[in-house]
């Protein structure tokens, strides 16, 4: 039985890595601090479930965790006293192309160098700077960008990355392999790739590879979420699942509010405390293009056409830059591409808890338009077969979720979009709205921790650890950093 929310210091709703993180900071900090979840497990999008057979354990939503490794915050937790222990797969990433050919990327900077032929050098002059300075610039890119600590790396990250991926790929690299591959890493922005900006995208994850690696967690990304909250009822912090908050009248007005939640969501709720130049802001926020997802049970490993990239966690499937650019350009004009770009993680190659004995699992999923109900299933499995001849044969069973799916299981994901918002120039620097503190909502004790802030979507907690700094400081007059 919970204790009355009266009991406490402060309240978080929803209990996504953002949420958990906000509310083990507060209890860090001596707080009494409950968490409420609307669904009837804790995680929001870092859960595992078996969601086709027995057996075979698949990551619903987040399930290759460079940002969580990265971050300034989850790493200083010590999750592993916790439960969370990484597996890094032998190379972080790879980008099949056609004819057998594939980039890989290894952990190893300079082994990759070796594989990159002509470009290596082009690859060292444009990353080898920004990853020698990684501890840093992880500070201020995922902490507050308006006090940034090392404003020369983050000048020099903010110089490269204020291009569109299409221009810094074109501008930087010689070969089209090196070009697909960029396109691979900036297409996790859910842009097109014509858009200022969208190259700090793949800048992040490029330099993440060697910096931090692109590791799974053993058992499944539950474990992520478990660990947090195993820390957090540690420090007697207590979570209430089967709870969804519709109305700020629910919860105590006396003690701060932090909201794992998206501006929609948060309008809907307290919308009517705010003024209403501040509640249209809210309505006006905009989402981004949606997911389709499915989840395989294989009855073998993908018979991958390059051997190389059964060695890979994360694979970018879809071809060449201008076939990617084509598919995401494509979803944000509300199409559909026949060969869409697909982001497919093969966790049971190096975590054999995921699947029975001698069987496999395998994450896939494609962008989509807002909202979309389309199946793409045949469109995902048709791109994997290309680099793959023979994978249908090895599917035992699937489950697929469609936008309205998602936002089913996590209200959080309007319209299926999966970063709390579109990571837009303008939503990137003004995320939920342009403010000073944008964490801070102009009533009372109310905050907002999810990623609709910065520094965005992604598995690090950072926007957690974000507000709830802005909580201790503004509420209590505890001044907190990392
Ligand atoms: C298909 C997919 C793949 C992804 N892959 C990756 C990946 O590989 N790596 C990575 O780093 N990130 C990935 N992500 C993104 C990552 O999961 C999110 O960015 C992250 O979970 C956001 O965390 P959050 O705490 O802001 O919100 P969420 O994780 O969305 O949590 C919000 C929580 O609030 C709860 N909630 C909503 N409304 C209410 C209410 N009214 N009352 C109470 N509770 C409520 C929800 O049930 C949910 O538990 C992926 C996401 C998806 C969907």
């Amino acid at each position: 039985m919970s204790r009355p929310d009266s009991d406490f210091d402060a309240i978080v709703v929803g209990s996504g890595p953002n949420g958990l993180s906000a509310a083990v900071v507060l209890a860090q900090n001596g707080l009494s601090v409950k968490v409420i979840e609307a669904a009837d497990s804790f995680g929001g999008g870092t859960r595992t479930k078996e969601l086709t057979e027995p057996g075979f354990l698949h990551d619903v939503c987040s399930a290759v965790h460079p940002t969580a490794a990265g971050s300034p915050f989850l790493s200083s937790l010590s999750l592993n006293k916790y439960g969370l222990e990484w597996i890094h797969p032998d190379y972080p990433v790879a980008h099949p192309l056609d004819h057998g050919q594939t980039v890989v990327i290894e952990r190893s900077f300079d082994k990759t160098l070796d594989r990159l032929g002509k470009d290596a050098k082009n690859y060292r002059n444009l990353l080898k700077d920004m990853i020698d300075s990684w501890p840093f610039l992880a500070k201020d890119i995922f902490g507050s960008l308006r006090n940034p600590k090392h404003p020369l790396s983050l000048a020099r990250f903010g110089w490269y990355g204020m291009f569109s991926a299409k221009l810094l790929s074109q501008s930087i690299f010689d070969t089209p392999e090196l070009r697909a591959y960029f396109a691979g890493l900036a297409a996790h922005s859910i842009l097109p790739l014509e858009k200022a900006f969208t190259a700090s995208f793949g800048l992040i994850l490029g330099i993440s590879v060697h910096s931090v690696g692109w590791p799974i967690a053993k058992g499944g990304s539950i474990k992520i979420s478990e660990a947090l909250v195993n820390l957090f009822t540690e420090l007697g912090g207590e979570v209430e699942l089967n709870r969804r908050i519709r109305d700020l009248r629910e919860l105590p007005d006396s003690v701060p509010i932090l909201f794992d939640l998206t501006p929609h969501q948060i309008n809907d709720i307290a919308g009517f405390h705010f003024k209403k130049t501040f509640s249209n802001k809210l309505k006006a926020y905009k989402y981004g293009p949606g997911s389709f997802k499915i989840d395989f049970a294989l009855s073998e490993q993908v018979p991958w056409e390059n051997p190389e990239n059964a060695k890979a966690g994360t694979l970018h499937i879809g071809g060449t830059f201008n076939e990617l650019a084509y598919s995401e350009r494509e979803v944000w004009k509300g199409n559909h591409p026949e060969k869409p770009y697909v982001l497919v993680a093969q966790q049971s190659n190096f975590d054999p808890s995921r699947a029975p004995k001698g069987k496999h699992t395998l994450w896939a999923y494609c962008h989509v338009p807002n909202g979309s109900t389309k199946d793409m299933s045949i469109e995902i499995e048709n791109q994997i077969e290309r680099f793959a001849p023979g994978f249908k044969d090895t599917i035992i069973s699937k489950s697929v979720m469609n936008t309205v799916q998602f936002e089913k299981y996590n209200a959080n994901y309007i319209g299926g979009d999966i970063n709390g918002g579109a990571q837009t120039f303008n939503q990137l620097i003004g995320r939920p709205v342009l403010k000073w503190n944008p964490y801070k909502l102009p009533y009372k004790q109310l905050y907002i921790c999810s990623s609709s802030t910065p520094p965005g979507g992604g598995v690090h907690g950072m926007c957690g650890f974000n507000a709830a700094k802005s909580v201790l400081k503004n509420e209590f007059g505890i001044k907190i950093d990392i």
